[in-house]
């Protein structure tokens, strides 16, 4: 079910409870702004997700009310999850769902690296 990005954060979310470790994921990076893990259910031979550590909904959250310091260490940290995948050359596509129409599910920001394929001109 899309989740209303205007909610308050809950911190009973799948991600939250991935963040403090109670429940596991496949991760691939983390540093003090961010954790990034492999998808349980990818829409590319390369899908991982990127979170912030900090409780935001949505990008929208996060543009809002994040400090500078976390938007520069979330946006390097997008950056660097998939400059060392090897995915600049071959290329890649972020996305970030906001919402009931955007179909977001998880009410913690997150940004899709999607890669390993030719992605064609959009992800409708
Ligand atoms: O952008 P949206 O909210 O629709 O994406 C949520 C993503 O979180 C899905 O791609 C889903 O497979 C992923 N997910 C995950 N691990 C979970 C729960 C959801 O990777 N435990």
């Amino acid at each position: 079910m899309p989740i209303d990005a205007t909610a308050a954060y809950d911190d009973g979310n799948i991600f939250a409870r991935i963040l403090r470790g109670e429940i596991p994921c496949n991760r691939v990076f983390e540093d003090a702004h961010a954790l990034a893990f492999h998808d349980i259910n990818p829409q590319a031979p390369h899908h991982v997700l990127v979170i912030p550590k900090g409780r935001y909904v949505s990008w929208d959250d996060f543009s809002a009310r994040a400090d500078d310091a976390e938007i520069a260490g979330f946006v390097r940290a997008v950056g660097h999850v998939a400059r060392a995948a090897g995915l600049v050359a071959p290329g890649y596509r972020l996305l970030a769902n906001v919402g009931r129409d955007a179909h977001q599910e998880v009410p913690h920001l997150h940004v899709h690296i999607f890669a390993g394929r030719p992605l064609g001109p959009m992800l409708a």
